[in-house]
Order: C-alpha cells, then sequence, then structure tokens
C-alpha cells in the first residue's frame, strides 16, 4: 500500500477524527470507564493550527459530551474571543477522556491508558501550537515537572507524534474563574499566544504585552506547505 503521509487535507482528517472517536465509544483502558456518561472525544477544527489540551472533563462535559463548557469553558472562550478567535478556529482536547468522579485529579494510570488517544489526535491535526491549560497536560506535553508559575506563557519546542509543535502553557482556566490576578496573567498569556501564532516564536517573547497587532490569523483550509515558526533562534527556550 502507498504511504499518503500526513493527513493535512480538512475532510480526511475530519474523518480520522471520527473514526477514531468511533473507536472509543466504548473504550475499557481504565477505571474512569465505570463513572462516565460519555466519552468527551474533542471538538474543534480537524485541521486546527492551535489546539487547546485541558485536564479531563467535569460534570457538564461529561454530560453534553463536549470539552469546556462550564465555567472554565466560557472562560476559555471568552479568552479565544480577545484573541479573534472562536471554537471552531481551534481544536479542544483533554489529557483524559473520560470524567474523573468527584473531579478529582486524573491518576496516572488513567494518563497513561489515555494519553494515546490524545497523540492519535495530535497526528491527525498536525497542529502547530499546542496551548496545554494546566499541569496535567503541561506535565505530559511538555515533559516537565517544573510548576506552572515557572513555566506559564513560555513556549517550548517538541515533537509528538511525529509531529513539530511549540507547546505553550498557560493556568488552567478554572484557576482564574476566582482569582483575579490569575486572570490577568491568563490574559498576557493568550496576548503572547496570538503573537506566536502570527508572527513566530522570537517575537511572541519580545513584543507580546505592549504592541497592538493589526494582522488577522490566518484562514481557510491547510495546504500541503506549512508555514515556518519564525525566528526561533530568538526563543528563550525553559
Ligand atoms: N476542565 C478541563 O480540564 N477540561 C474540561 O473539559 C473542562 C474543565
Amino acid at each position: 500500500m502507498i504511504d499518503e503521509g500526513p493527513i493535512i487535507n480538512s475532510a480526511s482528517a475530519a474523518e480520522a477524527l471520527r473514526t477514531l472517536e468511533e473507536s472509543l465509544r466504548d473504550c475499557s483502558s481504565c477505571g474512569l470507564c465505570r463513572g462516565r456518561t460519555q466519552v468527551v472525544f474533542g471538538v474543534g477544527s480537524p485541521t486546527a493550527e492551535l489546539m487547546f489540551v485541558g485536564e479531563g472533563p467535569g460534570f457538564h462535559e461529561d454530560r453534553q459530551g463536549e470539552p469546556f463548557v462550564g465555567q472554565a469553558g466560557k472562560l476559555l472562550t471568552e479568552l479565544l474571543g480577545r484573541i479573534g478567535l472562536t471554537r471552531g478556529d481551534v481544536y479542544i482536547a483533554n489529557v483524559v477522556k473520560c470524567r474523573p468522579p468527584e473531579n478529582r485529579d486524573p491518576a496516572p494510570d488513567e494518563i497513561e491508558a489515555c494519553s494515546p488517544h490524545l497523540m492519535e489526535q495530535i497526528a491527525i491535526i498536525r497542529p502547530r501550537v499546542i496551548c496545554t491549560l494546566g499541569r496535567f497536560a503541561t506535565k505530559l506535553l511538555a515533559d516537565t515537572d517544573l510548576s506552572m508559575t515557572a513555566v506559564h506563557g513560555k513556549a517550548k519546542e517538541r515533537a509528538l507524534a511525529g509531529v513539530d509543535v511549540v507547546v505553550f502553557p498557560v493556568f488552567h482556566p478554572a484557576a482564574a474563574l476566582y482569582t483575579p490576578a490569575n486572570r490577568q496573567v491568563l490574559e498576557e498569556d493568550f496576548a503572547k499566544l496570538r503573537h506566536l501564532l502570527m508572527r513566530g516564536l522570537g517575537e511572541a517573547h519580545e513584543s507580546a504585552a505592549a504592541e497592538k497587532v493589526t494582522e488577522e490569523p490566518r484562514e481557510g483550509p491547510r495546504e500541503q506547505s506549512r508555514p515556518s515558526l519564525g525566528r526561533v533562534e530568538q526563543l528563550p527556550l525553559w
């Protein structure tokens, strides 16, 4: 069989995601299957340049079958709006796809069981930037044990599922719901994220806070050639 290379056509990526989602409908790879209403697979553009990864579904997500639809999700949608994006422009998923009981932290064995499916999503979508929401996604995708305080708003280049991505950790929106200082930090990090998407890594770190940006994010289906990430050599990595 001929290897057709990575899936970067929107229709085939959508089909691949549907097939993967269907294959997970009755997943019993870990104990979280016993308490869930349904698997919360992920939502958004199958060829998104920007992907968000949170921790795991909560009560509302478990009921509705979509990530980030509760209070934290409303804030995420608002933060996206502030940088000129809608939920349909990006892809949103979680480290674990089934709700942990009482919204407890996902356990290491649950993350280990579920993360291959997240990697499959990344391999299909092939995002340029993955914004990790909170410590579980950051630990998994940026491969770090550093605190969120140390790494938020800083980019790290990684190869995940065979895809070269920039991982960009931010605080989990839930941490900002009742803490104005965290919300301020999150807004500033989203401004950096916008620069990262539009200008590449170098300038994201230099000018995010002050400058008003006039370009719009790139639109339309992704073509075969992917844009360069920009002046990578200027990036202060962590
Ligand atoms: N928190 C998460 O980490 N993910 C969701 O989908 C909802 C809340």
